[in-house]
């Protein structure tokens, strides 16, 4: 039987792109027939609005995923891209923090939520940027963390803050996950700094880094607005092409079974 792949798409840094990977990749790998759920766990819901989740809709979300009895089934939210479904956040879940200081096992609590998930399932965790709680619940649950990286200036900044809580969690309770790899961001072939960055990060990181680099577009930006992950607004875009790409790659790295219908 497949077994699950559980991924945080996590960078403390707002802005680097991991709602829009989230949702790109989700998109992408559900359009290849994978079973796909994004888990919300920004307060902001970007990755629920980006889909088409309204307020009206986020009955149950991600807060009582965390807090409450909610099963995971409870709260998931079909989107209208088939095989992927959503557990959508809203604001509340911006004291979790707090509510959940003293809770037993409290960075746990994602972790047992997530243990009910269908076989075969690749669940995708769409982090706040921030390394507290709700990320450090990410990174307990997963087995790996796909990192996001824009391509500007001091984008390497902040890696290493991000690796030692990867290496803290692997000490504390969660041994293997791993970091599945770098993703380059929003890069202009046009700009130099884009290229020295990425020069930058491959002699640093080696093989971490995917081949794909996303690049800077505008139809990436303006698909939320629409409701749709870029790949349905605008299949023939750069950027369309970019995460189709991107999503290869990364389902050959975590060597992705397909479910069998
Ligand atoms: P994060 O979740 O890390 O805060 P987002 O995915 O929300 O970052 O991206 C930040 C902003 O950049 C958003 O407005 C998003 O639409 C835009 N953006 C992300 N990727 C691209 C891209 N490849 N091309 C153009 N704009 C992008
Ligand atoms: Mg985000």
């Amino acid at each position: 039987m497949a077994q699950n792949s559980v991924v945080a798409i996590a960078n403390q840094k707002g802005g680097v792109g991991k709602t829009t990977t989230a949702i790109n990749l989700g998109a992408a790998l559900a359009m290849e027939g994978h079973r796909t759920i994004l888990i919300d766990l920004d307060p902001q819901g970007n990755a629920s609005t980006g889909l088409g989740i309204g307020a009206e809709q986020r009955q149950k979300t991600v807060y009582d995923l965390l807090a409450g009895p909610e099963s995971l089934t409870e709260c998931l939210i079909a989107t209208r891209v088939s095989n992927l479904s959503i557990v959508p956040a809203t604001p509340d879940l911006s004291s979790a923090d707090v509510d959940l200081a003293q809770t037993k096992d409290r960075t746990r609590l994602l972790h047992r939520k997530l243990e009910e998930a269908p076989d075969g399932s690749i669940i995708l965790i769409d982090c706040p940027p921030a390394l507290g709680l709700l990320t450090l619940n990410a990174m307990v649950a997963a087995d790996g963390v796909l990192v996001p990286l824009q391509a500007e200036f001091y984008a390497l900044e902040g890696l290493s803050q991000l690796l030692t809580t990867v290496r803290h969690v692997r000490q504390s309770g969660n041994p293997n996950l791993r970091v599945n790899g770098v993703l380059l961001t929003m890069s202009d072939y046009r700009n130099n700094l884009s290229q020295q960055v990425e020069a930058d990060a491959r002699a640093t990181l080696g093989d971490l880094v995917f081949p794909t680099v996303i690049p800077r577009n505008v139809r990436v930006s303006e698909a939320p607005s629409f409701a749709q992950p870029v790949l349905l607004y605008d299949p023939q875009s750069k950027g369309s092409a970019a995460y189709r790409q991107f999503a290869g790659e990364f389902a050959a790295r975590l060597k992705l079974v397909k479910e069998e219908a």
